[in-house]
This record gives C-alpha cells, structure tokens and sequence, in this order.
C-alpha cells in the first residue's frame, strides 16, 4: 500500500479542532495510532487478558505467548542478537534510569565522568545528574553549534580514560539533528566507555540496527512508533545485562526467595519486577509490524519530502528564524519568530485546528545555549501530507499578523 494511503487507518485524523479537520504536527511528542493498534487493545481484553509467565491455564497461555511474541518482534526492529537483551519498560525515561541506578551504582566511581551532551531530553540529564552526585563523578557536555550539530572535535577532545559513560540522543526531540552515533560509539568504545543511545525519536525514522551500530545500551518508547503508551524498550548487550545488578524486587525477576537470601531470574525477566503493561508490551509488536509493513525506507522518504517542502514554506515567512539546520535532519522543524512568543503562535494554531508543540521541549539547556525561552516545533509522521503544511502555512501567516 501506498504510504499516503495508510493516513485511512488513523481514524483520529478524522476529527474536528474548533470546527476545523485536525492538523497533528506533534509527532514528536506522541504518534497517532492506527485502527489495528487500537483493534488489537481491544482484542487482548475482550479476549485473552492474563496475567502472563505464571499461569498454566488457556488465556494465561496465550497472553504469555503474546508477550513473548512481542519481545522477538523488538528484536528483530532494532537488530539484537537475542530477546534475552530485550527489556520491557514503561519508556524511555525508564529505560535511561534503570541503566543508571543498575550499570551507573555498580559501574561509576567518583571521579568517573559521564559525557552527555548539550542537545539531551532531560530524560537523559537527570538521571546522570543524580547518579553523577550520589558518587561524585563528573558530568561532562558535547557543546552543540550553530547549526544544531554536536561538536565532534569537543567531543574528541573531552573523551578520555576517565569517561566511563557517553549517553547520546540519536535524533534531537528539538532540533531534528541526526547525530553520527556510529562515530561516536566507535570513539568511545576506543577509550573503554559504555555508550547509551536515547533512540526515543530515531527509532521511529530511522533503520535501527544495534549490533551494527555496537551501542552498549538503546532506549525507546512505544507511544512515539504508533504504538501505546506506558511501554518501552531497553537494548542492552547481553554481557552487561547479565552482570548488573538487579532494578526493582518483586514477582518476576526472582528465581527463588528465602527470608535469608534470594536468587535472581534469568535475562531479561530479571529486571522485569512485577505485573508488567502485559496489554501495551503485546500490542507494541502490532505497531512494529505496521511500521514494518509499511516500510521504513519509503516512510523515510515521504518524511523528508515533507520536511524539505514545510522548510521552504518556513524560511519564506519574514522574521522566522529556523533553530537547528544540520545536515542530517528527521522530518522536525523547529523556529522562532522575531518579537512573537512561541506560546502565542500555538494557541491561535490550535484555534485553527493545527496542533504544534511550543515551549523548551524538555531541553531547556538546549534553549539556553540557544538564547532562546523556546521554539514552535512542527514534527511530521507517516501520515501527514503536504496539504496539510499548507494549511499550517497559511494559519501561521494568519497568525503572525495578528500577533505582530
Ligand atoms: N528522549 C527523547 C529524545 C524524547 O524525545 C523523549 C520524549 O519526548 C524522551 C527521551 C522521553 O520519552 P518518554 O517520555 O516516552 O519516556
């Protein structure tokens, strides 16, 4: 099927904003879903809702298998070795921190230095920070340029014997920068550092292959690859997982409990303490399996189409700046207008339907090295089409005119 044809199984985009057919360019924030995501919700409860790994009954078996279904389907979407290296979480946010309270107690020392850089979700900030405190190790920025690219010279010149950790996001939430984590795996991994991708935005654009790309930890969520919420993914090699301590205790991750010592399950189920999102986690494979359907590399194409015509349309508008021109961008556009508040453009959009993000998109060290309070964010998916840029086009000018 073509890719424009698949906009028909989303039936949210039906709807009507204030009178107006929905235009979503918050992509980036969640993705839409399409009908058989939704379906397949609905076919788990009405059908075959049991708690999973401990019953021997019918419907325990079959959500079970389901599960387990749908670790292999994470699997082979971003190339692991085995589902063994295939942790579910609630997300990304989860994913980083479970790295840092397990890999980070056991791993970072004081005077260790954990490399971030500047263009982080505070997903990937905070937890290094809390971890970075606790042990007193040093918590060490990749400056961001101009353009909105990771200085790999700074970058170069930071790493040292002392990095244990590089901690890196693969696609900017704010900008749209496709960073070279091939190169900077490669750097590191040549120092003796760990490297965590934050894949939250990559993995929905972007062919993931982590043995190829040989990071040590890869994190994403499922709402952002049309998937559900409250389910997520943690890559990690199978070496580091089976040596790091446990995360959480509770049902699952034991293999045997006494009052005087207890024995830890085998991988993954050991960091998956308790009742997981049993109906999210199976219906994630049925999102990966529409992206897979669709196919990546014509999605890819469709997106960058789409960038490369909203770009044009937004560089012609006087006094927009874009923030972020890199290279290599994914379908994200982010911008300023001289003397308008980015909050004020996006709540005459919404009043026309259009749905933006504004603000510092949970990268306020970003805006700051930006000098700026925050951007208007447009970010496309699958389904978007170039009418609707459009429409967007000519409510932003409307917009702006009333504003300036
Ligand atoms: N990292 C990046 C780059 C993101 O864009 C996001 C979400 O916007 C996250 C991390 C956090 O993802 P989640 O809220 O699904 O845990």
């Amino acid at each position: 099927m073509a890719i424009t044809d698949l906009r028909q199984q989303f039936p949210i985009l039906q709807r009507m904003v204030k009178d107006r057919p929905l235009v979503y360019f918050d992509n980036a924030a969640t993705s839409q879903k399409p009908q058989c995501v939704i379906d397949a919700l609905s076919h788990y409860y009405s059908h075959y809702n049991a708690n999973i790994h401990r019953g021997i009954h019918t419907l325990a078996e079959e959500a079970t298998l389901a599960y387990e279904a749908s670790r292999i389907a994470v699997k082979e979407f971003i190339g692991a070795d085995s589902t063994e290296e295939i942790i579910f979480t609630r997300g990304t946010t989860e994913a980083i921190n479970l790295v840092a309270y397990t890999w980070g107690r056991a791993n970072v020392q004081q005077g260790d230095e954990i490399l971030i850089s500047g263009m982080e979700h505070h997903s990937n900030i905070v937890p290094w920070q809390i971890l970075c405190e606790e042990k007193q190790a040093i918590l060490k920025v990749i400056p961001v340029t101009e353009e909105g690219e990771l200085s790999l010279e700074a970058f170069k010149e930071l790493l040292s014997i002392k990095t244990k950790l590089v901690a890196v996001v693969h696609v900017s939430n704010s900008l749209g920068t496709i960073n070279p984590v091939n190169e900077l795996i490669t750097a590191a991994h040549l120092v003796g550092a760990r490297v965590l991708i934050d894949g939250a935005q990559s993995a929905v654009h972007l062919d993931i292959d982590v043995q190829k790309m040989d990071c040590d930890f890869f994190a994403f969520s499922g709402h952002k690859v049309y998937g559900p919420t409250g389910v997520g993914v943690l890559y990690g090699k199978r070496e580091l997982l089976q040596d790091m301590p446990v995360f959480q205790g509770g049902g699952e991750m034991i293999k045997e409990v006494t009052f005087e010592r207890t024995t830890y399950n085998d991988l993954p189920y050991k960091y998956e303490a308790g009742t997981p999102n049993i109906a999210d986690t199976i219906v994630l494979k049925t999102a990966l399996d529409f992206i897979q359907q669709a196919g990546k590399a014509e999605i890819r194409e469709h997106e960058a189409m789409l960038l490369a015509y909203a770009t044009t349309r937004l560089k012609a508008i006087p006094g927009l700046s874009i923030v972020g021109e890199a290279k290599a961008k994914a379908s994200l556009v982010s911008f300023v207008v001289k003397g308008v508040h980015p909050q004020d453009i996006g709540v005459l959009l919404d009043n026309m339907g259009i749905a933006v993000r504004t603000g510092h998109h949970c990268t306020q060290p970003l805006m700051k090295r930006f000098g700026i309070p925050g951007t208007v964010r447009a970010s496309f998916a699958l389904y978007n089409q170039q009418e609707e840029i459009d429409v967007f086009i000519a409510g932003l000018q409307k917009t702006l005119k009333m504003l300036q």
